[in-house]
This record gives C-alpha cells, sequence and structure tokens, in this order.
C-alpha cells in the first residue's frame, strides 16, 4: 500500500504587497500612507517637488483668493482651476495631538511609540496633520511650537512632518501673516 504524498501548497503572496524596488513599502497599496507624487500620477505633483526642495506649499485660488488646504488642482469655492503655488509658514502650534503607543498602522510597528497632532500654523488659517517628532510622547503638550520639515522615506518619496522647538531656547519667531488671511 503506498504512503500518502503530503504536497506543500505554496502560498502566493497578493500582487500589491511585492516590493517595488528597494526600500520600498511592502504594506498593501490601501494601507500606504504616502501618496503618488510623480508627474505622471498627480497633477499635485508641484506639492512634492517643493517638499524635495525643503519648501511646505498649498495652492490659492486666482480668482477668490482662497487658500486651500490639502493643495487642489480646482478651487472647491469657486470651480476656479487657475491656482497659484504659494508657501505656507515654517512653524506653528499643536492644536491637538494623540500618542500611538500600540495598534500601529502596518510598515510603522517599529515606530511606536509615535505621535500625531493636528497644527495651526503661524500666520495662516490652515490646520494640518501630521506626525510630530522631537520630544518623547508624554512631553509634548497642546500649545507647543513645532516647526516644519521635510523628509525622505525609505523609496524616495517625500513628506513633511512636525518637529517640536525645545520650550526652553529663545522663542522663534512669529513669521507675518504675509497675506494668508
Ligand atoms: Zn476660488
Amino acid at each position: 500500500m503506498a504512503e500518502a504524498t503530503v504536497v506543500p501548497v505554496k502560498k502566493k503572496r497578493p500582487a500589491e504587497a511585492e516590493p517595488a524596488g528597494p526600500g520600498a513599502p511592502t504594506v498593501p497599496f490601501l494601507l500606504d500612507f504616502y501618496p503618488l507624487e510623480r508627474e505622471d500620477q498627480t497633477r499635485l505633483a508641484a506639492f512634492y517637488a517643493a517638499l524635495r526642495e525643503g519648501r511646505l506649499t498649498t495652492t490659492r485660488c486666482r480668482r477668490d483668493g482662497a487658500l486651500h488646504w490639502p493643495p487642489r488642482t480646482v478651487c472647491p469655492k469657486c470651480h476656479e482651476d487657475a491656482v497659484d503655488w504659494v508657501d505656507l509658514p515654517t512653524q506653528g502650534r499643536i492644536y491637538a495631538f494623540s500618542a500611538v503607543l500600540a495598534g500601529a498602522p502596518l510598515g510603522m510597528e517599529a515606530e511606536v511609540p509615535f505621535v500625531v497632532g493636528l497644527v495651526d500654523l503661524d500666520g495662516a488659517p490652515l490646520r494640518l496633520f501630521g506626525r510630530i517628532e522631537g520630544s518623547a510622547w508624554a512631553e509634548v503638550r497642546i500649545g507647543q511650537t513645532v516647526r516644519v520639515e521635510t523628509y525622505t522615506i525609505a523609496d524616495g518619496r517625500v513628506f513633511y512632518r512636525f518637529r517640536t522647538v525645545r520650550a526652553e531656547g529663545p522663542a522663534a519667531a512669529v513669521r507675518p501673516s504675509e497675506g494668508y488671511l
């Protein structure tokens, strides 16, 4: 009597989990927190090009002057598609924050604990969400000053985040509104 042969089943990984290149994230596309950035992928490629130069920018409607966040290809207020790119202030204050101590999103497990929050930019009527670096999570405070910084993720894409400014140092000058309001 022949013995039954057990053939191991090879599990195939889903195509979207295959890394796109060296250093590329291996999380499924829908769980990739970083957007498509190239000119052939988005009409907002100028936003990422500016981030590569260390500048955080957004769009302003040429017709009614509305300042958008996130940047837009069309003004959501008047539907004008002529928009200008403007630099945003480089500093702000923490409006609210949360520390991620467990249950981090896929691909971010090694970064726990980390802080995310909402930041009111100094001199611009915009409240931005982002990672907050620079302080242990238990030392982060509402109202704390942060500065904007840009950084490159493992696969070469760029993004922005905030970094706390030391409270004991001299208070950094608040940039004037420069016509954002
Ligand atoms: Zn408009």
